[in-house]
């Protein structure tokens, strides 16, 4: 029986992410480099696409199309507070090829993929002279340990990689595939982790905050499910507009308002815990429908990420 409801979900996810690979070139970033604008906000971010994967609009999509493709990003999220640095989520870094070969096994690579070319957060930063204007990046913080957020982490080994708590049973036990923690990754054991000191203060909803530079700009809180350590981040630019990055807790602000987070043969397939992510999903609405002012910002959005722009563009 076991293997029939797989078989039944390998068809499914193949129908989903089978996507032509023609599409591939089109919306690929650009090699060139370009500097980074000397008016930079105090507080705001930029969108660092590492790569991207064309895929059935219905997987991301309640409703969606069949036959119509649309992108999944693999972004990193690089944000600024005053005087430091930080990046939410690395996407893909430079070891990704070789990270793929060793953790993902054959049978799911048709499904779970990424698109070349691949342009690592690191790589991005370095064309545009970040290192060579007096900036550091301190830290970088996950939203959760997947293979597709930590692709970067080997590449910033001068920052703290910090997660939640709940996070490092992950990373002590690696695990292959689609909805692991990659071992190529995260298993190094000169990586300095920082795990999140997360405190009893409730904040837009969430019973747990953590306030980074205790200045209400940058709020972390758990949303577990996805993952146990998985965490989101309220962050609230010089224009005074919040943003808010949710990690893979939806992969689309359309999902999220439809409240069908994600289909439900990849749901069963990423999501650690089904009842967990429903309660932070239903958190999310509720959050949501007190402030419809929120921008929601899914690790894989491309609509909202396309309408934000990229990196060296900030958003203030
Ligand atoms: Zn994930």
């Amino acid at each position: 029986m076991r293997s029939i409801v797989l078989l039944f979900l390998l068809l499914t996810l193949h129908g989903l992410f089978a996507a032509p690979l023609h599409a591939a070139a089109n919306a690929a970033p650009s090699a060139t480099a370009i500097a980074i604008p000397s008016n930079l906000p105090e507080v705001g971010f930029a969108i660092l696409k590492t790569s991207r994967v064309a895929v059935r609009e219905a997987l991301l999509v309640p409703g969606g199309s069949l036959s119509k493709e649309i992108d999944s990003n693999f972004s990193a999220f690089l944000i600024k507070h005053r005087d430091e640095y930080f990046l939410f989520d690395t996407g893909m870094g430079r070891q990704i090829d070789a990270q793929y070969r060793a953790d993902m096994p054959l049978g799911w690579r048709p499904f779970f993929k990424y698109e070349a070319p691949v342009r690592p957060a690191r790589e991005q930063l370095e064309q545009a002279g970040f290192f060579t204007q007096n900036k550091t990046l301190s830290r970088v913080i996950l939203s959760h340990s997947h293979w597709d957020h930590a692709g970067g982490v080997l590449d910033f080994p001068e920052a703290k990689i910090a997660i939640a708590p709940a996070e490092m049973a992950l990373v002590k036990n690696p695990s292959r595939g689609p909805g692991g923690s990659w071992a190529s990754q995260i298993g190094s054991a000169a990586i300095q982790w920082e795990p999140l000191q997360f405190q009893a203060k409730p904040y837009r909803g969430y019973a747990q905050s953590l306030d980074l530079f205790e200045d209400g700009r940058v709020v972390l809180v758990p949303m577990p499910g996805h993952t146990p350590g998985s965490i989101g981040l309220f962050l609230t630019v010089d224009s005074g507009q919040v943003y808010f990055f949710i990690g893979d807790v939806a992969w689309t602000v359309e999902a999220i308002k439809a409240g069908a987070p994600k289909f439900w043969a990849a749901s069963a397939v990423v999501d650690g815990h089904a009842e967990q992510t429903h309660k932070s999903v239903a958190q999310l609405r509720a959050t949501l429908q007190q402030e419809p002012g929120l921008v929601l910002l899914p690790a894989h959005d491309s609509a909202v990420q396309d309408r934000l722009g990229y990196f060296p563009q900030w958003v203030k």
